[in-house]
């Protein structure tokens, strides 16, 4: 049986699908009756959507020579 411990290691291979059958259901059962992990899977879910979604583009030059001017100098 699954204990919390083991959701972490087994997570991200349960949320691609590749983890097996047996761990699979392990892992079902165990978020059945456990919102502690309940809650960490859906973090999980939301930063591999955040990740997996397009790589932030770099801001445009202008945007970084403002951020530049009102930083204080350095020292
Ligand atoms: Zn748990």
């Amino acid at each position: 049986m699954f204990t919390c411990r083991d959701i972490p290691e087994h997570a991200t291979a349960y949320a691609e699908g590749t983890l097996g059958p047996w761990k699979r259901l392990m892992m079902m059962i165990h978020l059945s009756y456990c919102g502690m992990c309940r809650t960490y899977m859906r973090q999980l879910a939301w930063l591999r959507g955040l990740m997996g979604a397009a790589p932030m583009p770099p801001p445009p030059p202008e945007v970084e020579e403002n951020a530049l001017r009102t930083l204080p100098p350095p020292g």
